[in-house]
């Protein structure tokens, strides 16, 4: 099973130049609550199948970050661009950035009235105006894909934490994103759920889906991030390979706060 929903220029048929332009980035982005400065300058550039794991301590500015990303939050200065197209006020934009852009949170968003098949067709059917014979078809193959397809006519309470996450990534993926954003989204499970929902993003990453994880699931880091990134207080303090960033933190910020939860 291949998830492939890149555009017709495959990284095969990408030239030097359009292989180097980076997918997600931000350049000197900030934001304020109020008078609170929540992200600080933040200069990020992600690259097409790049993984990437967002950590930091409580209040740091992590989900906001991520949720700039999709305009789930406005940022007020610098530039963000998602695959070329930039996120300001302009609503077109911004439609065509959240086609493109999937989004899992720690709880899971189910619409609870809904069955699970009914979870994933909605949009598809109407935001995409997909016929509902291929929606159903492509949320049945999404379903199987997370190992939860004889779940599609139960309801959302009916299913472990575990489980309605998997499907809420199922459900993000009906709709064909080309970068996946995950906000903690092991966070809320009990322990012996983390592993699926894990094994299920470790999979996407193989596929080669544009990912950008906040997550303390430091495993995950390391098995999976081709890069860690440390937030402190709305900035980026230090960002490197997992290697080098689990055995050779160079900030005391990030080795405070790794010797915290390693
Ligand atoms: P993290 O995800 O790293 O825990 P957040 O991005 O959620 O951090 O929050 C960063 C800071 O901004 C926190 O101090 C939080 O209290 C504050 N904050 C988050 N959302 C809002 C909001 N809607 N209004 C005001 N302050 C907020
Ligand atoms: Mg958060």
């Amino acid at each position: 099973m291949t998830i492939s929903h890149s555009n017709p220029q495959s990284a095969d048929s990408r030239t030097g130049s359009q292989a180097e332009q980076p997918i997600i980035l931000l350049d000197k982005v900030n934001k304020w609550y109020g008078d609170f400065h929540v992200l600080k300058n933040v200069d990020l550039a992600v690259r097409k199948g790049e993984r990437i794991v967002i950590c930091g301590p409580s209040g740091s500015g992590k989900s906001t970050l991520i949720r700039c990303v999709n305009r789930l939050e406005e940022h007020q200065g610098g530039t963000i661009l998602v695959d070329g197209v930039e996120l300001n006020d302009n609503t077109k934009n911004i439609g065509h950035i959240r086609r493109e852009v999937g989004m899992c949170f720690q709880h899971f968003n189910l619409f609870p009235h809904m069955t699970i098949l009914e979870n994933l067709i909605f949009a598809p059917i109407w935001v995409r105006k997909m016929p509902r014979a291929e929606a159903v078809e492509t949320a049945m193959h999404y379903l199987n894909r997370v190992n939860i397809a004889e779940q599609a006519h139960k309801y959302p309470g009916q299913l472990s934490g575990g489980q309605q996450q998997r499907v809420a990534i199922a459900r993000s993926l009906c709709m064909a994103p080309k970068i996946m954003l995950f906000d903690e989204p092991t966070s809320a499970l009990d322990p012996e759920m983390i592993k699926e929902v894990l094994d299920v993003m470790a999979e996407l990453a193989e596929e080669g889906m544009t990912m950008l994880c906040v997550t303390h699931e430091m495993g995950f880091a390391k098995s999976v991030a081709d890069r860690v990134i440390f937030m402190d207080g709305g900035e980026i303090v230090e960002q490197n390979t997992p290697t080098e960033f689990f055995d050779n933190p160079q900030v005391d910020r990030t080795q405070a706060f790794l010797s915290q939860i390693l």
